[in-house]
């Protein structure tokens, strides 16, 4: 198999590292009990999503 002909530098590989970064999750407030939850997604405080009840939250 074809091999590297030389060692990636440490600048070269902290370059290629420094792109690696958290991002902080995309969240949006429920329209219809205002708690935070990830757009898209069925609400997982009231179950909701498009006006409605999608599924059932049982209180514990
Ligand atoms: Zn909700």
């Amino acid at each position: 198999m074809a091999q590297p002909k030389r060692k990636h530098s440490k600048s070269r590989t902290n370059k290629r590292r420094s792109a690696y970064k958290l991002t902080a999750p995309a969240l949006v407030a429920c329209p219809r009990c205002h708690q935070l939850m990830k757009p898209h997604n069925v609400c997982p405080t009231c179950g909701y999503y498009n006006g409605k009840e999608i599924v059932e939250i049982k209180e514990i």
